[in-house]
């Protein structure tokens, strides 16, 4: 299995404040991933340590077997798209598709225009006075004429409406579909990326929480309800991420390794958001990963 992404104990620190710290996960090649977690968790950083923009202070981080911040040569290999669409805003569409041939080797002029004439985005119109949404798609189909290996996209759709960004990513999903590319995209949203992401990584206060494949991830995990649960083990689980309880009833979000066939339980499956919102809640907790089939 070929590896996109892969972190090692990465870390990045602003004076005593690490915005991502111990940092370790693989991105297999060809998913869909979501990068998932509150504002300030680290998911920007994550991602400009990944495209190169930043340097580790610790640890390592490889795209395609490489450090993109010690060999320039990945970056056309990488696209990127940065928080806010940052384009210029008085060149037109058409001029940044242009210049985007000057600069760079490997460019797919023909594919981000006709995107552009398929969304019925003016080319000829200055970048300031397209919508939100437009630019947006401007700013993907710029990302995507590069033709990269991986796509990294920083909260793309946090800044368009629901219809916008329903449109954004059901766009996205269809040109990725059909090229080889893996993306990583973050939301502090998991309601924005869950119908399309197949991997998922949640960072909380800049530790990785949860990183996996999304079906591994909703297969290992239960809700159990049962009579107060006084903390000794259960057959089956490995792990209770989160438990509530009342007066003689405890609710258990749990991380199992067998079935749970203990009667006194009353077994249901989950959500992926119950999931990652049972791993934020418990975000004081060790980073877990690569318990779902990825490998550590
Ligand atoms: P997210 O993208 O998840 O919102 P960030 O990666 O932007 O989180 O930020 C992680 C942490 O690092 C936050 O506490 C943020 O304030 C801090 N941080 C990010 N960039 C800088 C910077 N240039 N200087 C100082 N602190 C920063």
């Amino acid at each position: 299995m070929e590896i996109a992404l892969e972190a090692q104990g990465l870390g990045k620190r602003y004076g005593k404040t690490w915005a991502l710290r111990d940092c370790s996960l693989h991105l297999p090649a060809g998913r869909i991933a979501a990068l998932v977690g509150p504002n300030g968790a680290g998911k920007s950083t994550l991602l400009h340590l990944a495209v190169g923009l930043l340097r580790p202070d610790a640890g390592a981080v490889r795209i395609f077997g490489a450090s993109p911040y010690d060999n320039p040569e990945l970056l056309p290999e990488i696209g990127f798209v940065a928080q806010d669409t940052p384009l210029y805003r008085d060149f037109t569409a058409a001029e940044l598709v242009d210049l985007g041939g000057r600069l760079n080797r490997r460019w797919d002029g023909a594919l981000a225009r006709n995107r552009l004439a398929q969304l019925g985005i003016p080319p000829n119109l200055r970048i300031g006075k397209l919508s939100g949404g437009q630019r947006a798609q401007v700013a993907l189909a710029l990302a995507l004429a590069k033709r990269p290996r991986l796509l990294l996209l920083d909260e793309p759709v946090a800044s368009l409406d629901p219809l916008a960004r329903r449109e954004f990513l059901q766009s996205l999903m269809g040109s990725v579909a059909e090229s080889e590319t893996t993306v990583l995209l973050s939301s502090h949203l998991l309601a924005d990326l869950e119908r399309v992401c197949d991997y998922l990584v949640v960072l909380n206060a800049a530790r990785v929480q949860l990183a996996g494949s999304v079906d591994d991830l909703v297969a290992a995990h239960r809700q159990l309800v049962g009579p107060r649960h006084d903390g000794g083990p259960i057959g089956g689980v490995a792990e209770v991420v989160r438990a509530s309880h009342t007066d003689r009833q405890s609710t258990l979000l749990v991380r199992t390794d067998g079935p749970v066939t203990d009667p006194a339980w009353t077994v249901r499956e989950v959500g992926l958001e119950d999931v990652v919102l049972a791993y934020l809640a418990d975000g004081a907790s060790q980073t877990r990963h690569s318990e779902w089939g990825v490998p550590a």
